[in-house]
């Protein structure tokens, strides 16, 4: 395990934008603020989402898009630094109006609603690519 130790940094919380990507507006907000570390949770409802699932023998990500309205019971992730940009790795759990779950990955998702929580910390956090999984993971 690597692991470096964090500072203590700003706290936020925030309200989504009606019908902007959950995912795209968490990275804009990190870029407007200088954010280069953070956690964040959040919860609202989505008219669509799409979620991808990484096929630990293939190491690609499959894709499964929901073109529905759904409620996002949990979407928890953290932010850092992927090439020139900032990536908000988002996950989330999804719930149709029976109560049945879908989630995973979040791709995209169209907000209808949405609240968060955001959590800096005083760190520079960096992707790399990692051999063995083929994923962008943490350089500690
Ligand atoms: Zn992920």
């Amino acid at each position: 395990m690597d692991y470096q130790r964090v500072e203590d940094g700003r706290e936020y919380v925030a309200r989504l934008e009606h019908g902007e990507d959950w995912r795209g507006q968490i990275e804009s907000f990190a870029e407007t603020e200088g954010i280069d570390a953070a956690f964040f949770y959040g919860l609202g409802a989505v008219s669509d989402a799409t979620v991808l699932f990484y096929d630990q023998d293939d190491k690609e990500y499959y894709a499964e898009r929901f073109d529905e309205p759904l409620e996002v019971t949990t979407a928890l992730g953290n932010i850092s630094h992927l090439g020139d940009g900032r990536f908000a790795h988002t996950h989330a759990t999804l719930s149709r109006p029976d109560g049945s779950m879908v989630g995973g990955h979040l791709d995209s998702a169209t907000v209808f609603a949405g609240e968060m929580y955001v959590r800096e910390f005083g760190a520079h956090l960096e992707r790399e690519r990692d051999e063995v999984t083929d994923l962008d993971l943490w350089n500690l």
